[in-house]
């Protein structure tokens, strides 16, 4: 499959399934009654830390600049309030662009500490397979925080891979901004990638301890905290592995066989993928 960018979630999606993952871009995800309480919950947690921003973008561009404002302003509440949710990220690597948002971010001992949640549909600790797939993402997460704060992703790499000064806002969106009071200064796509790459910049140092957080959907209680040890090394580890597929260097891979369960739960199982459908014929 041909992406220019790719965001985190896709890759937490290839270490559950790459075919399934590819599969989802090809047929479209279903969007199930899970997914879409998990995203109620997220709403839920990000407006009991951070100031609700309404705005109504138009246009791509209106959406940058939305995503790029909204994470601005999150993070201007990191330090007085030692917590803050829903991070846009940027990054790259070997020529693909990679994007995602994350969950929250804490200060704990002078430390940022990156964090993922979950949502789960009951309180059964999660298997080590789904776990696997959610440190990806968190590791990811890290990484690219991590390249923009030292300086291996910088403004100018940002601004040239998304071309932000070709990007004007519509005026229906300025009007939006003007309404919020949003200083004049800050009212460009370029203005404000430049502020949130400046405030990440000043963020104090990034821990090495992640964190994934299994939230239960429907009590809201928290079924448990995963900490994670982050090392570059195992992260470039993992995006060599995961971007051997995005380069075009080998097919979308199914689960192994020790990992058949996992196609219980897909929806494209016996249709558009029949990889271990036979097996589960002779064993029904
Ligand atoms: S049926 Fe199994 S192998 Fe095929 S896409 Fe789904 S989870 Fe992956």
């Amino acid at each position: 499959m041909k992406k220019a960018s790719i965001r985190a979630s896709d890759i937490a999606a290839q270490y559950w399934c790459e075919r399934q993952m590819e599969l989802n871009y090809i047929y479209g995800q279903k969007i199930t009654k899970e997914i879409k309480k998990g995203r109620q919950i997220h709403g839920e947690l990000e407006s009991e830390t951070n100031i609700p921003i309404v705005l109504m973008p138009k246009t791509y561009a209106d959406v940058m600049y939305k995503g790029l404002y909204t994470s601005y302003m999150a993070l201007k509440t990191l330090q007085q309030n030692k917590k803050t949710r829903e991070v846009q990220i940027y990054g790259a690597i070997n020529g693909f662009k990679l994007v995602g948002k994350i969950d929250q971010l804490d200060i704990k001992d002078g430390e940022v500490i990156v964090q993922e949640d979950k949502t789960r549909g009951n309180d059964n600790i999660p298997s080590d397979a789904q776990i696997l797939s959610h440190k990806a993402q968190v590791v990811l997460y890290r990484k690219l925080l991590g390249d923009i704060k030292e300086g291996r992703y910088t403004l100018k790499d940002f601004e040239s891979a998304y071309k932000t000064s070709e990007l004007p806002i519509t005026l229906e969106f300025k009007r939006q901004l003007e309404s919020l009071q949003v200083d004049k200064d800050l009212m460009s796509v370029n203005s404000a990638a430049e502020a949130l790459f400046g405030s990440i910049g000043e963020l104090g140092k990034i821990s090495d301890t992640l964190c994934i957080r299994y939230i239960n959907q429907f009590s809201g209680n928290v079924i448990s905290l995963h900490k994670i040890k982050y090392s570059d090394e195992e992260a470039q580890q993992m995006l060599d592995f995961v971007l051997r597929y995005w380069k075009g260097e080998r097919e979308a891979l199914p689960v192994p066989m020790e990992e058949k369960w996992k196609c219980n739960f897909c929806a494209f199982f016996g249709k558009e993928c029949k990889v271990w459908w036979p097996q589960s014929k002779l064993h029904a």
